[in-house]
């Protein structure tokens, strides 16, 4: 490891946490439907403008103790901790990729995940907005980037729409009450755009293992007749992201040539 290697990737990680910053805003606005440029940053408690130089991902957060300046109103952990999830994954990334186009890419993909994840945990929606541009996008990104052929991708779409939707149908045909929201199949459509058809069972086995034992711990945690339904959107979300790190591995144990 050189030391312009290292220098690129933190430097890589750092604008990703900036850019986490600006995720935060998007987060936060887009299920509200205002704008993401205008106004410019707030206080959600006292309307106060953030100061440019409160503004600095995760460190004005350790510096001001979590507390806003003006009003002294608490400050989500959560801000800081989207800030250093998407540096983290700018960095991961840059490792895999280098300074490339696949970087702009995969990041960029990565960030739309990271404001689906949190905004399907708070509102149990996955806005429209997102994943449906998201879909000829990651298209588009797959085939003339990511050097996924053109008709896995194509089926990539076609098979993750259809897969949930088919999951959706027969479970509301069985239970008589919608179990999986058309979120979640427009958002498996856009990660089957942007991996190809061969990534959806990665992504379907990871996000119902991992979505079951989050489930299984909540019960437990907080007992059977818990009102909060588990939204599906971040377990994809997770699968999509894991793939990156994990897709090569699992396609050569299921098609070993
Ligand atoms: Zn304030």
């Amino acid at each position: 490891m050189d030391i312009v290697w290292i220098t690129c990737g933190i430097a890589v990680g750092v604008f990703g946490a900036m850019v986490g910053s600006f995720l935060n805003v998007c987060i936060w606005r887009i299920p509200l439907e205002q704008s993401i440029v205008f106004p410019a940053s707030h206080c959600p408690a006292c309307s106060h403008a953030i100061r440019f130089y409160d503004n600095i991902p995760i460190i004005s957060y350790l510096i001001l103790k979590g507390k806003c300046r003006d009003c002294q109103e608490r400050i989500s952990p959560r801000y800081p901790f989207v800030e250093a999830l998407t540096g983290l994954f700018a960095f991961l990334l840059f490792w895999k990729y280098g300074l490339s186009l696949q970087l702009l890419c995969s990041f960029l993909f990565t960030a739309s995940l990271i404001v689906i994840t949190f905004i399907d945990i708070d509102y149990q929606i996955i806005p429209d907005v997102i994943s449906l541009p998201g879909i000829p996008l990651c298209f588009l990104a797959a085939v003339f980037v990511m050097e996924v052929p053109f008709w896995e991708s194509l089926l990539g779409i076609v098979g993750g729409g259809g897969v949930l939707y088919l999951f959706a149908a027969c479970y509301e045909w069985i239970k008589k009450e919608e179990g999986m929201g058309g979120g979640d199949i427009k958002l498996l459509a856009m990660l089957g755009a942007f991996w190809g058809w061969k990534s959806l069972l990665f992504i379907l086995l990871i996000s119902s293992c991992v979505g079951a034992l989050v489930g299984i711990f909540m019960i437990l945690r907080f007992g059977r007749d818990m009102k909060y339904a588990l939204p599906f959107g971040p377990f994809l979300a997770l699968g999509a992201v894991l793939y990156f790190f994990l897709g090569e591995v699992f396609q050569q144990i299921l098609w070993p040539v």
